[in-house]
């Protein structure tokens, strides 16, 4: 039998869906392929680099092994070099997740909101919501 992948704690979504870069008027214009950084990667660098948590915390609060987390930090830090580097555009999203609430994204004004029972936009009333998280 395969063995399940184990999926990882994540407190919240980004409130955005990446970065585009800027590139000078001489770079052409041939478009570089995304680099996509996966919501755990975005999880792992924001709870050490950017709230400084240590290792040992931030795996307990993904609910994964020390060394799960250290594999899903150093992609997240290649992922961003590359985009910095090579000038490429970044994505969020994808990836192996879960997430303790249930998500609902706005259809209408795009606002990502944690309602358990209503699906009522907070920020515009729109009731045209989707979840984003099972
Ligand atoms: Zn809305």
């Amino acid at each position: 039998m395969p063995r399940r992948k184990r999926m990882r704690r994540v407190s919240q979504l980004p409130g955005h869906e990446g970065f585009q870069a800027v590139r000078s008027p001489n770079a052409g214009s041939r478009n570089l392929p995304l680099v996509v950084l996966h919501i755990e990667e975005y999880e792992a660098l924001k709870l050490m680099d950017y709230e400084l948590m240590n290792q040992t915390d931030a795996a307990k609060y993904m609910d994964i092994s020390r060394p799960t987390l250290t594999r899903i930090y150093d992609s997240a830090r290649r992922k961003i070099a590359q985009a910095l580097v090579e000038g490429r555009s970044l994505n969020i999203s994808g990836g192996n997740y879960k997430m303790d609430q249930v998500w609902h994204k706005c259809m209408d004004c795009g606002a990502q909101f944690s309602e358990s029972k209503d699906v009522v936009c907070p920020f515009c009333g729109s009731t045209h919501t989707e979840i984003i998280n099972k």
